[in-house]
């Protein structure tokens, strides 16, 4: 069994990116835990940003437990506010030092919204972080990831290293996606990230959807 930690810059995020890929290491029988950074209180200016907070935790919550997860952690950092700082490096390095993933899932390095790239500066430096024997503010017992796997949400990988086919999951990962209302009531891009797994299912291994990733780090 592996230990799998899904990192959403906001709520949606970790759906988008890896919800297929979410839904295959369930049923493999991994454990998987996924980080919310913000609770999104940014997305939406019809809501006081308490209320939406609220509003998408709930989401989040429901659209984990369609791909049979029910570990969530909201780090509740303000959306669009996301900083590289010490605070934010202690946090997480304890939380990589307690949970011990052997998988760890970030937005990929090129990301346009500045959230989701602060969000990968943070964790690579915190995987990183975890696995030396310093920084005893952060946990006692080191711990190396082995895997890092760059997502996409909202700006296409250029070069892909790694393709997962999800045709199997592709219905139950909508329908999770389908859970965000606060957000598809903007724009249906869920019917986007569909066609973009399929187009990846096409273009990498030739199935019928899939999602792709960008290799940061293995070790075996
Ligand atoms: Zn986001």
């Amino acid at each position: 069994m592996q230990q799998v930690l899904i990192v959403a810059p906001h709520p949606d995020d970790d759906i988008i990116g890896c919800g297929g890929s979410i839904a295959k290491h369930r049923k493999a029988g991994n454990q998987v835990t996924i980080m919310h950074m913000t609770s999104g209180d940014a997305g939406g200016i019809q809501y006081t940003k308490e209320e939406l907070a609220a509003l998408r935790e709930d989401e989040a919550q429901k659209a984990a437990e369609h791909l049979s997860v029910n570990n969530l952690i909201f780090l509740r950092i303000a959306d669009g506010y996301i900083e590289f700082n010490k605070e934010n490096l202690i946090r997480i390095t304890s939380i990589i030092r307690d949970i011990k993933p052997d998988i760890v899932y970030i937005p990929h390095s090129q990301e346009g919204n500045r959230d989701h790239r602060v969000t990968h500066q943070l964790l690579m430096e915190a995987c990183h972080r975890a696995g030396t024997p310093y920084f005893p503010e952060c946990g006692t017992q080191p711990w190396k990831v082995t895997t890092i796997l760059g997502y996409e949400v909202w700006t296409p990988i250029q070069n892909v290293d790694y393709s997962e086919d999800i045709s199997e999951f592709i219905e139950q990962k909508l329908a999770a996606l389908q859970m965000h209302l606060s957000q598809l009531e903007y724009y249906r891009y869920d019917e986007a990230i569909k066609g973009l797994n399929r187009y990846r299912g096409i273009m990498t291994t030739g199935c019928d959807y899939s999602e792709c990733f960008t290799l940061l780090k293995i070790t075996m």
